[in-house]
């Protein structure tokens, strides 16, 4: 089997999470070689896993890491506002709470090569230490142990007004976003894999190369939940899900990328378009659920609507006519030829009966979507030549129809 990759013949394929694992990815896939896995892991993967952002989204929702620990976002050396001598750390307690601790602050008095005194400042937390840290520094400085003798051992120091800088990568992560975009073309659209663009973002993927990377991850800066406004009326984006789209688009196939609220951008694969606007793919993470599935837009969008309603505009020449007409359409036991799925069949004003069903002429007619709140509306308009009429199943009467409209309610998102 070809490794998507690295694109050579490989037999030790491995199972590949698109999405990663500590991200509850849940999607898997079996194209990708061992040696590629764990480079993909460590270079690819790696920059958006450990991104301070997805940090401190795996902080607040509790993902632990593969190691089973929860990262610390809050890793690194703090200080005080107004005392910059006293460094602070960060720490998550047993209960996944922060807790600042202040580092041993060490201050060494000299007179010319002698030690006059050491101050050793310790958060109260800390105070049992403080005999092993003077022991380390008498040996360190060549002092006998019992010369120094500890006085005032505690020092309590505030924990309040701590601050810190966090270094915030904007480009690296970028390149795990790429991965997830072209392995779920690769797994989903036939062709794609042979394209120039592909070939290209493969070997991006395998040097992990941070700034061609972004040649591709393009349409938003990473950050902007707004690339994914096309699809808010059937995607509901504020839930815990990782949201996969493929789709045409003016700059050839784009597959947009939300990882639940934390990142959400464009990235360009390919030039060439491959699929049409209702050919669309939607890949679905459920992070509760744990599941993660592939739908159509066509199929999220049946999902999301309820039972369809369906009617004919009818045409009548006189008044009279449509008076005569009206007494037999309007009760409730009027039926025209054919079935509920649009199975029906159409006649010419002499009861010729057409070769096409109603549902099978739709495509060709001139039609148009309405909104009317959380209606959507679909209307259909027959040509005036040739003539479109249906039958009454218990009179035989024809009626003309000039329009025919399909309208559902969306009841949720998915
Ligand atoms: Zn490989």
């Amino acid at each position: 089997m070809v490794c998507i990759i690295c694109r050579k013949s490989k037999n030790d394929m491995s199972d590949e999470h698109v999405i990663p694992d500590s991200m509850k990815g849940f999607y898997h896939i079996y194209s990708v070689c061992k040696g590629c896995n764990s480079l993909l892991g460590d270079r690819v993967d790696s920059p958006l896993i450990n991104h301070k952002l997805t940090e401190l989204y795996r902080f607040s929702h509790e993902v632990a890491g593969k190691s089973g620990r929860i990262p610390n976002p809050f890793s690194g050396i703090f200080f005080q506002e107004g005392n910059q001598d006293t460094k602070f750390r960060v720490d998550v307690d047993d209960k996944n709470e922060l807790r600042v601790k202040s580092l041993p602050t060490v201050n060494i008095k000299k007179n010319g090569d002698e030690i006059e005194s050491i101050e050793v400042s310790l958060g109260s937390d800390d105070e049992h230490k403080i005999d092993g840290i003077l022991e380390k520094l008498a040996k360190r400085h060549g002092l006998p142990a019992n010369s120094i003798i500890a006085g005032d051992k505690k020092s309590v120091l505030s924990t309040e007004g701590v601050k810190g800088q966090w270094k915030i990568d904007t480009l690296k992560f970028k390149i795990g976003l790429l991965k997830i975009a072209y392995e779920f073309a690769v797994d989903t659209i036939d062709g794609y894999f042979d394209d120039s663009d592909a070939i290209d973002i493969s070997t991006i993927l395998k040097t992990a190369n941070y700034k061609r990377a972004e040649e591709y991850v393009k349409v938003g800066n990473g950050l902007q939940p707004e690339v994914f406004e096309p699809y808010e009326n059937y995607l509901d984006l504020s839930s815990e899900k990782h949201y996969l789209i493929l789709s045409p688009s003016q700059f050839g196939l784009i597959c947009l990328v939300k990882l639940h609220d934390l990142f959400a951008v464009g990235v360009v694969l390919s030039s060439r378009n491959y699929l049409d606007n209702f050919s669309t793919i939607v890949g679905i993470n459920d992070i509760n659920k744990r599941t993660f599935n592939k739908m159509t837009l066509e199929e999220v969008v049946k999902q999301c609507h309820g039972p369809e309603y369906t009617r004919f505009g009818y045409h009548f020449d006189t008044e009279y006519e449509a008076y005569l007409a009206q007494q037999e359409i309007n009760s409730p036991s009027f039926k025209y030829e054919g079935t509920e799925q649009a199975e029906i069949p159409l006649f010419d004003e002499s009861g010729q009966k057409y070769p096409l069903l109603l549902h099978e002429l739709l495509p060709s007619l001139k039609s148009e979507v309405k909104y009317d709140g959380d209606w959507v509306i679909q209307q259909y308009y027959f040509t005036d030549t040739p003539k479109y009429h249906v039958k009454s199943v218990s009179t035989g009467n024809l009626y003309r129809v000039i329009a025919f409209e399909i309208s559902s309610e969306r009841i949720k998102k998915i």
